[in-house]
């Protein structure tokens, strides 16, 4: 069975259903102010941000750091997992 990430937090589930269920951590309006969100892109040993290119070996590292060029202002905002 395919692994399914959550695209803010990278918390891994087998069930779509699961992920986008449940309150997320590091959404973006506020911890648990909205649910996981899928990510919809491969699994990947190396995760690359969409806005900055800075790399790590997993979502949750990646999200778990702002980004210096985040839409919303320099560090206003985590790194987003590029697809
Ligand atoms: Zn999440
Ligand atoms: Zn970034």
């Amino acid at each position: 069975m395919a692994d399914f990430y959550c695209e803010y937090c990278g918390w891994k589930t087998t069930s779509v259903k699961l992920l986008t269920g449940a309150n997320c951590q590091r959404h973006p309006d506020g911890a648990s102010n909205g649910k996981h969100k899928l990510y919809e892109g491969s699994e990947k040993s190396q995760y690359t941000c969409k806005y900055c290119g800075w790399k790590a070996n997993s979502i949750s590292t990646l999200t778990g750091s702002s980004c210096p060029r985040h839409p919303k202002g320099g560090s206003k905002g985590k790194h987003a997992p590029a697809l």
